[in-house]
């Protein structure tokens, strides 16, 4: 099984932080993770509340589509693109919601959702209890184990 996705432990570690940082505990977070083309490693983070203020008010998640102007500059300026989203749920249930499975972030056969639990609230260097789900296209989703391999946690 190839690595779908590459994550250096520092990053993750960094990234599960700041998560943490923006939800306050008490409110979901996310972000999405971007690689270069032809990469399946994680060079760069974009937080939704950077792309809209207001979208962890409700305590959801609730990301406006005009966030997405913001995104692809970056993408093309940076000459990146979207490989997964990541947020967090308040307790250690990472299964998705009814809107997590309807309402993907970006509806790519291929794109890859993390979940996170109990709001990052523990630091860590692994991917233990965190949700991995690929989007397979038309609305359907593949789950797979933290153990898979799908995801790896790099230390380069
Ligand atoms: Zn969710």
């Amino acid at each position: 099984m190839a690595a779908k996705i590459e994550i250096n432990h520092i990053f993750w570690f960094n990234l599960t932080r700041e998560l943490h940082r923006r939800g306050r505990n008490k409110r979901e977070s996310g972000a999405f993770l971007l690689g270069r083309e032809e990469s399946t490693r994680i060079v760069r983070a974009v937080y939704y509340d950077d792309l809209d203020p207001n979208c962890l008010e409700r305590g959801y998640i609730h990301f406006n589509g005009a966030g997405f102007v913001p995104l692809w500059k970056i993408c093309q300026d940076e000459k990146l693109r979207v490989i997964a989203d990541v947020h967090t749920h308040p307790t250690t249930w990472t299964d998705q919601s009814e809107s997590d499975e309807a309402n993907p972030m970006i509806a790519q056969k291929g794109h890859m959702a993390l979940i996170i639990p109990n709001y990052a609230h523990r630091l860590r260097f692994s991917l233990r209890g965190v949700g991995i789900f690929e989007y397979l296209g038309d609305g359907q989703w593949r789950q797979w184990t933290s153990r898979s391999g799908i995801v790896s946690l790099t230390c380069l």
